[in-house]
């Protein structure tokens, strides 16, 4: 009967092949498709609805309804049988079609008299693409062999939509990847850049879906994955013993890569006549369309172990490597469904700017793009397959917009706004030299945030006076493995000599929460931000602290030394982290070498708790940083990754900065000096609030320091502090409608 059934399947390709090499154009093509579909099926109805947009299917061709209803019948998404094919993306099927849960009456096309109903969906790698529809007058269940028919056929139309197969005069459809395309993203790193599309993993183009000879292709695909396994293998034995997780992964690609049920599905593909990549796709798209569906963790990371699989296996099928010839363009605009920190420090400077798929804000990432000043969108939905190598491509990363393949009038309006920044850039540089001195006189210090050696020509470049906040654990995330000390004592001490004598603090490793090493056994913890992390793994784990305070101690070498300690939440674990400390400089001493000429001793003000602190604490440190990033999302008890609650809750929100103030007053009683290094600092309303309510140091992203200095020069503060009094007296929520209105004034 399967064999039946292959044969059967066989020949409909082959008759679609023919159909497809004819000189038809797109509308002719799709009609004579739902014929064959139809016939061969023994069907009276074939239909084929695409999307007209994210939300809206269109009947594009039919077999057996009523032509006049093409191009005229429209659904939503989820609407009726033929929607919730869509929606869910998965096959209905139904011998009462009429009376089937979502059924929806559609006169125009004459369906009522239709019985049974067999909708599957068309999808590419799990984009959808629209659904192929069967239907007959006889009431009966299809059987499982002509759904899987009929699956076959719908992974051939995916394939040639992408091709382009229906585009032309009455189009059945527009060319895709030739429509100006625009969508909606979260910025991760201001700024604006035009480019052209470099795809960090480039789409395999299929040319053939459709198979002449089966035995060849099962050998092909037989072949592919015995390359496939051995590469794995080798990963396996590169890894070593020693690399516990990156094993595991390893095995789970194992475990895929000598599946049985995998290998037979793709082999029953074949057999029923996709070429070999085409049989690798269709699964592919199947385990997509799972992640979508999936909220397991681990399921969804099993299937994207699959996903990236298979995409190795459709490398090595179609010989399109990772290399795929294709030339770096001189304006690289990088778009990737997800990248890691390691590998986008390979692209470097060379980027005018990052469109992720995926991603947060908080990512890795999202660090490494910032500290090499790279406009970056996050989150940016379906870019991956809308984008094609070399398409025109603006990234508006101050509104969180990507225009893909943009008309004349956007790009016109958009080259305005780069000419914008540009000269706002110059203003900035004309200030460099100038310090922060508001108009009232207030002096601001502004200091510089780093984490990586690329950071650190902008030292000088922005007119940062010394790095108020190194993120030392960014030199631990981007390697496969911990680090060694001697490297440490190389790093820093290049650190240091960039400095050039301004005063540079380096935090000790903060890891946890949402900077997991890669080499370190992921804790799994309910709530990371909440779990082990910073100051709690170093105290618990003196060994690494340790060694990482003797590196820096090795690479101040006589030079003043400046210590944090990351998330202390009590008097107590400061405490600990110095006694650490102190311990380390007397064996470093005995060791013989030469001890820091001054040096200070800080903690991070990052819980809530740490605000009210014995007053000891405060007179014990050298100094405090507020990490404004953490501290907010514990003020308000909002997860500063979820992009859902992030935004709900203002800094500027007038109980935040009483609390603040709490914190100012404290330390003003102990003289303990006061830094602000969140990400909040980098902002200018929100820097020019917290310069009002009395902070005198921020430490921010370079690229922050121009504009933040430029708002800070031409402003005088006691009218801040006035707008935040009123604010608080008639009861705002946020002092942020008073000050963009008293700015509006300003200018
Ligand atoms: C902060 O929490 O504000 C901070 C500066 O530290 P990080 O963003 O690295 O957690
Ligand atoms: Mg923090």
């Amino acid at each position: 009967m399967a064999e039946r059934g292959e044969t059967e399947s066989r020949k409909l390709l082959g008759r679609l092949r023919d159909a497809m090499a004819g000189d038809d154009a797109g509308q002719a093509r799709l009609d004579k498709i739902t014929h064959l579909i139809a016939s061969s099926m023994g069907c009276e109805v074939c239909s084929i609805y695409l999307f007209r947009d994210d939300e809206t299917l269109e009947l594009c061709a039919t077999e057996g309804l009523n032509k006049a209803a093409v191009h005229q019948t429209r659904m939503r998404l989820g609407e009726g049988l033929v929607g919730r094919v869509a929606k869910r993306r998965q096959v209905i099927n139904t011998p009462d079609a009429p009376n089937a849960r979502g059924f929806r009456f559609m006169p125009e096309t004459g369906e009522e008299i239709f019985s049974s109903f067999l909708g599957v969906p068309v999808q590419r790698l799990g984009e959808a693409l629209g659904v192929l529809v069967v239907q007959s007058k006889q009431a009966r269940e299809f059987t499982a062999d002509e759904v899987y028919a009929l699956e076959v056929v719908a992974m051939v139309l995916a394939e040639m939509t992408e091709l382009g197969a229906f585009v032309g005069e009455g189009a059945a459809m527009s060319a895709r990847h030739s429509q100006p395309v625009m969508l909606r993203a979260t910025v991760g790193q201001e700024g604006a850049a035009e480019g052209h599309v470099w795809l960090h993993e480039p789409r395999v183009v299929v040319s053939n879906p459709i198979n002449d000879d089966p035995e060849r292709e099962l050998e092909r695909l037989k072949t592919a994955v015995e390359e496939l396994r051995v590469g794995v293998d080798k990963m396996l034995e590169i890894a070593g013993a020693g690399d516990k997780d990156q094993q595991e992964v390893l095995e789970a690609y194992r475990m895929f890569a000598n599946s049985k049920g995998w290998m037979r599905r793709m082999e029953e593909d074949i057999n029923r006549g996709l070429s070999a990549e085409a049989a690798v796709e269709k699964e592919q798209s199947l385990a997509r369309a799972r992640i979508g569906q999936s909220t397991d963790n681990y399921l969804r990371e099993r299937l994207s172990d699959l996903d990236d699989l298979s995409n190795r296996l459709l490398r090595i099928l179609t010989g399109q490597g990772s290399d795929t010839g294709a030339e770096l363009p001189s304006d690289p605009i990088l778009v990737a469904r997800n990248i890691g920190p390691a590998e986008l420090l390979e692209y470097g400077r060379s980027l005018r700017g990052i469109v992720i798929e995926e991603g947060s804000v908080g990512s890795h990432a999202a660090i490494v793009a910032r500290a090499l000043a790279i406009p970056l969108l996050v989150r940016a939905e379906r870019i991956t397959t809308e984008a094609l190598n070399g398409d025109h491509i603006m990234v508006d990363a101050e509104q969180g917009i990507v225009h893909l393949r943009p008309e004349d009038t956007v790009v016109t309006a958009f080259r305005d706004k780069i000419a914008m920044l540009a000269a706002a850039q110059e203003r900035y540089a004309s200030i460099r030299d100038k310090p922060a001195e508001t108009l009232c006189g207030a002096r601001v210090g502004l200091q510089m945030n780093a984490g990586l050696m690329a950071d650190l020509p902008s030292l000088h470049g922005s007119g940062a006076e010394g790095v108020g906040l190194f993120r030392t654990e960014l030199q631990f995330l981007v390697r496969n493995q911990m680090p060694r000390r001697s490297e440490l004592v190389q790093l820093y001490a290049r650190v240091l000599d960039a400095a050039n004598g301004q005063r540079v603090v380096f935090r000790t490793l903060d890891i946890g929460s949402d900077k997991v090493l890669p080499y370190m056994k992921p804790n799994d913890e309910p709530n990371p931000a909440l779990g082990w992390r910073a100051i709690r793994v170093g105290l618990d784990k003196p060994g690494i602290m340790r060694m990482q305070l003797q590196a820096l101690i090795r690479a101040a070498a006589g030079r003043p030394l400046t210590v944090m300690f990351p998330f202390v939440a009590q008097f107590e674990e400061y405490t600990e982290a110095k006694f650490i400390l102190d311990k380390t400089l007397a064996a470093e001493k005995r060791l013989g070498h030469v001890l820091p000429s001054t040096i200070e001793v800080g903690a991070m003000l990052e819980t809530p708790s740490l605000a009210f602190a014995p007053r000891k604490f405060f007179e014990q440190v050298d100094f405090l940083s507020i990490g404004g990033n953490d501290l907010k999302q514990f003020f308000f008890a909002a997860d500063r990754e979820n992009e859902r609650v992030r935004r709900r809750y203002d800094t500027l929100n007038v109980s935040f900065l009483t609390f603040l103030e709490g914190i100012i007053q404290r330390c003003a009683e102990t003289k303990t000096t006061l830094s602000f290094c969140g990400e909040d600092a980098g902002r200018p309303i929100e820097a020019l609030c917290l310069a009002a309510i009395g902070l005198r140091n921020l430490s921010m992203r370079p690229a922050s320091i121009g504009p933040v200095k430029n708002l800070l020069r031409r402003s005088n503060l006691e009218e801040v502090r006035g707008l935040i009094s009123a604010a608080r007296e008639s009861g705002q929520m946020s002092v942020r409608p008073a000050v963009m209105e008293w700015l509006r004034r300003q200018s």
